[in-house]
């Protein structure tokens, strides 16, 4: 029995004594009631896996969790049980169990150090939220921890100088049609001071200048020239510190940007108007013909040797010449001999003329040169891109077919062909039927034929032309 007691109370004395262990052990953890302590960083309820616990009335917060929320930086090491947390040039040093901490290298002492819980680093919320320049701040009712980042101070705006003068003017080429010339009071520093951009439906083209203002006598502008892809200059306030201006344009054209070696010019440059053409602007219309190749060229003859290309070329463009002159076209050839001339002097001789259109007259070739090949017909072609060459091209094509009586091979578009490609005026180039085909060589030597195309191309000319004619 006394065995029996004893051995009871041996039983309840070690576990009344298991209970009080366990309360006294398990007392700084319960007492550190962190389940009902919320955390609020910037308005915003925070979970972190490790919430808040108070000890000593200070509040603990799990460091990576809040400070990395705040824009700071948050660096464990190891070794020393120290942790850095670093927020705009401050930098605050903790270690853990130690009340030293330091504030870019100055001590101060706090009221409860640095601990780890549950595997987390906790540091006290009020002093490095405040040392960082956080505010922080404790909502008893609803055991509310907040930290807030101040407020910064809205940075007025840097105006580093002003748009003086903004001018729309002729410029001297068809590259260089308008020139759009921007004044500024201080240099821009660099080519990234100012940003460009397109924008469609309607075509505009954007310049912004960052970081500047427009002097009050700077008014927009209303720019009308017929060849000019620009309609008006737009220039106003942006972004609260930036000058955009707005090019009104009448096509999508990129311009060339270019800023003043002394940084206080902005040109713009703008080119033709693609669809601008008015031959009738000086009150004639001049053709430049271009009868291809020369009694020098290598080849361009027929399998048999009884065509040479360049003579069929010249007797198409003198019939050309004779049509168009009796209708009161003023016509100039490339050449004017049987000896071939470089495409860049053709080239040349109609971009210094006061011709209109060009035409260049050919006839075509396939295969090796030494036999007949069955490729036959007709084609022109034109710029690509060129509307005006389009137009020229569709009009001389429509008069020849059906008419002249072979296959029609139609209009075509190329960026590849020297002398279209390399005059400044609306240009074709007609390959009349193939010499190396045995029955279309026969039209090709005929004089009737020649004087058929030529005066259906003369017709398609002046069918070009009177469309212009007011
Ligand atoms: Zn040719």
């Amino acid at each position: 029995m006394i065995k029996k007691i004893s051995f009871i109370n041996i039983f309840i004395s070690i576990f009344v004594f298991l209970m009080v262990f366990f309360v006294i052990m398990g007392k700084p953890v319960a007492a550190a009631t962190h389940d009902d302590i919320n955390l609020v960083i910037n308005n915003e309820q925070v979970a972190a896996d490790v919430m808040p616990i108070i000890q000593n009335d200070r509040t603990l917060v799990p460091a990576r969790a809040v400070f990395e929320t705040l824009g700071g930086n948050v660096e464990w090491d190891q070794s020393n049980y120290m942790v850095t947390v670093k927020y705009d040039n401050i930098v605050v040093i903790l270690k853990i169990n130690n009340k030293v901490a330091t504030v870019n290298g100055e001590e101060k002492t706090l009221d409860v150090p640095a601990a780890i819980i549950n595997g987390r680093t906790m540091i006290p919320a009020r002093f490095v939220a405040e040392e960082l320049g956080f505010l922080v701040g404790w909502v008893d009712s609803t055991r509310t921890v907040t930290i807030t980042s101040p407020e910064k101070p809205e940075e007025p705006p840097v105006i580093t100088g002003s748009v003086t003068e903004v001018l729309a003017e002729k410029g001297n080429s068809t590259k260089d049609n308008t020139k759009v010339t921007i004044q500024i009071s201080e240099p821009l520093k660099s080519v990234g001071s100012y940003s460009t951009s397109m924008l469609t439906s309607p075509d505009r083209f954007v310049l912004d200048i960052k970081d500047f203002m427009v002097d009050s006598k700077v008014s927009d502008l209303i720019y009308d020239q017929k060849d000019s892809p620009l309609s008006a200059v737009r220039i106003s306030a942006y972004n609260k510190n930036d000058v955009r201006i707005v090019c009104d344009l009448k096509e999508a054209t990129n311009p060339v940007v270019d800023l003043s070696k002394d940084g206080k010019t902005l040109t713009i440059s703008f080119r033709t108007l693609t669809t601008y053409f008015n031959p009738m602007e000086d009150g004639k219309l001049v053709v430049m013909l271009d009868p291809g190749h020369g009694e020098s060229t290598a080849g361009k003859r027929s399998p048999d040797g009884s065509l040479r290309e360049y003579e069929f070329n010249r007797a198409v463009a003198d019939k050309m010449k004779n049509v168009l002159e009796a209708k009161g076209i003023e016509v100039l050839l490339t050449v004017n001999s049987d000896s071939d001339s470089s495409l860049s002097e053709r080239c040349a001789s109609a971009n210094n003329s006061d011709a209109d259109i060009f035409v260049s007259i050919h006839a075509n070739a396939f295969g090796n040169g030494s036999e007949w090949t069955s490729p036959s017909g007709w084609e022109i072609y034109y710029f690509q891109g060129s509307v005006v060459g389009n137009q020229l091209a569709k009009d001389i094509s429509s008069s020849n077919f059906p008419q002249i009586g072979i296959y029609n091979r139609g209009i075509k578009t190329t960026e590849n062909l020297y002398v279209i490609k390399h005059t400044s005026i609306p240009s074709v180039l007609i390959e009349h039927g193939f010499y190396t085909n045995a029955q279309e060589v026969e039209l090709l030597k005929s004089n009737e034929w020649r004087d058929k195309v030529a005066s259906y191309n003369a017709e398609g000319i002046m069918k070009f032309f009177n469309s212009y004619k007011k």
